[in-house]
């Protein structure tokens, strides 16, 4: 028998399943690549950076493991605690929107699965981030660590008051919904830095800002959905009623 015809069976099976088992690393970077072109590309994100990020991160391994085959599709999923983890499309253009060249020091408020900050982590030079679910954010931390993203901080507690002792930041980033900036965070971005914030309560929109002399510069407004900011921001509100 020929070498050829003993390795055929051999290497029929391996394809087939490949094909048919989505835990195996080639199937999920060839679904990491179609969803940068079909939901990414193709949608209008530009900045090369934002793309290769996109095409890096490994976002299966930020989802819970019995959505991993779901990791790739076009919408958010459940990480647990009642949260999610944005669509892919949010989290690209969201990163885009802050416009970073590179080497930036970033504040993340709502960590969430890690995996908006392992995109950032691709692009700036350090990442802060912070989640109010203390089991979210030990859990993001864990696997930031394990997949070797050494510029990403994750801290558990409420974003509200920002990460003062590092502040100013170059860019600061919200994933959960506020009904206003909140203050502190503002406070803590650099002239000339830019804030992008799911701002709204049922109906929301993604408001991104730069900071100038004169004061907040409104720059883009696009309607999205995404979790409610929980903690201080609320106590107001509650004072309220
Ligand atoms: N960026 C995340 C998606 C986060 S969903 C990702 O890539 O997976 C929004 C997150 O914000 C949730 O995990 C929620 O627990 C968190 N959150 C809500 N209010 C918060 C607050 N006041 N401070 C910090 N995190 C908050």
């Amino acid at each position: 028998m020929t070498l050829e015809r003993v390795l055929a069976p051999v290497l029929l099976a391996t394809v087939a399943l490949s094909a048919g088992c989505p835990s195996r690393g080639g199937e999920y970077d060839r679904r990491r690549q179609a969803m940068v072109a079909n939901q990414i590309v193709a949608r209008g994100i530009r900045d090369p950076k934002v793309i290769a990020a996109m095409a890096s991160v490994p976002r299966h391994r930020f989802v819970p493991a019995e959505l991993r085959a779901a990791a790739y599709a076009d919408g958010p999923l459940p990480i647990g605690a009642g949260q999610t983890i944005s669509q892919p499309y949010i989290v690209a253009l969201m990163t885009e929107s802050l416009a970073l060249a590179g080497g930036e020091r970033v504040l993340e408020i709502g960590t969430g699965s890690g995996y908006q900050a392992a995109v950032l982590a691709g692009i700036a030079d350090t990442v802060y981030s912070i989640e109010i679910v203390p089991e979210l954010a030990a859990r993001a931390a864990a696997i930031l660590d394990t997949l070797g993203y050494r510029n990403v901080r994750v801290r558990a507690g409420d974003g509200y008051e920002g990460w003062p002792e590092r502040a100013p930041f170059d860019a600061v980033i919200v994933t959960a919904a506020a009904p206003r900036l909140p203050e502190p965070l503002v406070a803590q971005l650099r002239e000339g830095g830019r804030i992008v914030a799911p701002i709204g309560d049922e109906l929301q929109e993604l408001e991104v800002y730069e900071k100038t002399a004169a004061g907040l510069a409104l720059l883009s407004r696009v309607p999205v959905r995404f979790v409610p900011m929980r903690g201080k921001i609320r106590e107001h509100e509650r004072g309220q009623r």
